[in-house]
């Protein structure tokens, strides 16, 4: 499931493409996707524009300039395509917003979804999320008082969007790998300095994830040559019995509270 680097790398590209253009046309190929009647959709998206695209947690939110809101939470296997007139993505496609020739594509929203939102709905959808980890006023005074009340397992607590908004399964792993810590650590038995060592381990390889344009296999249009490219660079997800980068000892795969997790139990502790 795409969390906050993936998003991120979406809100960049798709804002080079589709901000300050017309909706010309909407076409919903199953009703579900959406949260109100397909007829009521398509009249209040087209002919509006995109003046902002947003993201809070693993969600993207694209501003209309009719005052409402398109929210999006791909979950897994859902992907955003932007094809030009004489591209086109060989997949289903549950909903498309064109912008005369330009077509922007939700694909694979099986789980996900694209649902129309007045502010105050999105407000209501956001208000158990936890604090956003890349944003200035995330400290790391402020993420040590967080961590005094939490209880459980690492990876459970990282995992957690009450707890912090936009991270997955699989920058959990490689969050904890960065800090030298096992995710089945308990968060309450962490010292001072190892809760510090995991502040600067979110902010280092959140930056890095968004800086490589995320782990998504699907490019964003054609020719896209950033999204994707954290996938050759993680150090324990999916890396089962591949030597550690750091130590040599192979990567082990486990289960934390039925969630994969990798981790190196040489040189993470
Ligand atoms: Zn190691």
């Amino acid at each position: 499931m795409p969390e906050l680097p993936e998003m991120e790398t979406y809100k960049r590209l798709l804002s080079e493409r589709v901000i300050g253009k017309n909706i010309t046309a909407v076409e919903v190929t199953r009703e579900k996707t959406v949260n109100v009647p397909v007829d009521q959709f398509i009249k209040e998206v087209q002919g509006c524009s995109i003046t902002a695209i947003e993201r809070r947690a693993k969600f993207l939110v694209f501003k209309l300039n009719s005052g409402k809101r398109l929210l999006v939470h791909l979950m897994l296997g859902g992907v955003m395509y932007v094809a030009s007139e004489d591209d086109d993505i060989d997949r289903t496609k549950q909903v498309t917003l064109s912008f005369g020739g330009t077509r922007l594509f939700f694909i694979g929203l099986r789980l996900g979804y694209l649902h129309l939102l007045t502010d105050g709905q999105l407000e209501e959808t956001f208000e158990d999320l936890g604090p956003e980890p890349t944003d200035p006023s995330f400290t790391v005074n402020r993420f040590l008082s967080l961590m005094e009340k939490k209880r459980g397992a690492l990876k459970t607590t990282l995992v957690n969007q009450k707890f912090l908004a936009g991270i997955g399964n699989l920058y959990s792993d490689e969050i904890c790998f960065h800090a030298k810590l096992l995710p089945k650590r308990q968060s309450n038995d962490l010292s001072e300095q190892e809760k510090t060592t995991l502040y600067n381990s979110i902010q280092t390889v959140l930056a890095r994830g968004i800086q490589l344009g995320g782990y998504m296999d699907v490019p964003v249009y054609k020719g896209d040559q950033l999204t994707g490219s954290y996938n050759h660079h993680c150090f324990v997800y999916d890396l089962e019995g591949q030597p550690c980068q750091r130590c040599g000892q192979p990567i082990i795969k486990d289960e934390i509270s039925s969630r994969k997790t990798f981790y190196c139990n040489g040189c993470q502790k």
